[in-house]
């Protein structure tokens, strides 16, 4: 992972975001409060701006004003979530390019600052339930020796998974929980967000 690479990482991010903004609001407004879409959009629109007037010399650079937009501009809990986790993601990566071993443990703690700021756990039916699969999966990739592109790829692909398994689950956490077992039967907004967020990662690695 290099500079290059991140800025475009969050670029393909914010597309993606675009384009499927009406479903991220149509999946919360069945179980929130119909914004996730336009959160998202507005964070990630934001990020983008924020990146052109940079000029950073490292990859963390990228990430960390990354997360400082996100937290500045989205009103939702997600935006202190992913702020938070881009933040912490950047923190350590304090070099033009990184390896891949080095991203994984950014990885894990941007899913550290996740699960401390809104103390939620595997199984909550939150965005953690696709973020940690995905972190899962990168790490055994590069723990068998894969590039980049290929520990993304498995991360996107477990990320999707864990997506769509929140879809039975009863929400513990965030403004979902409100509806109790009402919630059951809709996917997550924020797993699907973080969905998103690692097949960005995927298709920019390649
Ligand atoms: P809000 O719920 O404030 O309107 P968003 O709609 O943007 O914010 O984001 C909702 C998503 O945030 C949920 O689908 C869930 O994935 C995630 N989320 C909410 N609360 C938590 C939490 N405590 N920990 C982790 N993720 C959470
Ligand atoms: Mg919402
Ligand atoms: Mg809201």
């Amino acid at each position: 992972m290099d500079i290059d690479l991140a800025r475009t990482w969050v670029q393909a991010i914010a597309a993606a975001v675009d384009q499927h903004k009406d479903h991220l609001t149509q999946l919360d407004s069945a179980i929130g409060d119909a914004d996730h879409g336009i959160n998202m959009q507005r964070g990630f629109s934001a990020a983008t701006a924020a990146l052109a007037g940079l000029e950073p010399d490292t990859v963390g650079a990228v990430l960390v004003k990354t997360g400082t937009t996100l937290i500045s501009t989205v009103g939702g809990a997600s935006g202190p979530l992913y702020g938070g986790a881009f933040r912490a993601i950047g923190k350590p990566l304090d070099a033009p390019t990184v390896t891949p071993g080095q991203f994984a443990a950014a990885l894990a703690d941007g899913l550290a600052s996740v699960r401390k700021l809104g103390a939620a756990a595997p199984g909550d039916k939150t965005m953690i339930d696709a973020y940690a699969p995905a972190l899962a999966a990168f790490q055994q990739q590069v723990d068998a020796g894969a590039d980049l592109a290929a520990a993304a790829l498995a991360a996107a692909d477990a990320a999707e998974n864990g997506m769509r398994a929140t879809t039975p689950m009863q929400a513990r956490k965030g403004r979902a929980s409100y509806l109790g077992a009402r919630s059951i039967g809709h996917q997550d907004p924020g797993a699907t967000s973080t969905a998103l967020i690692f097949r960005a990662l995927a298709e920019t690695a390649v």
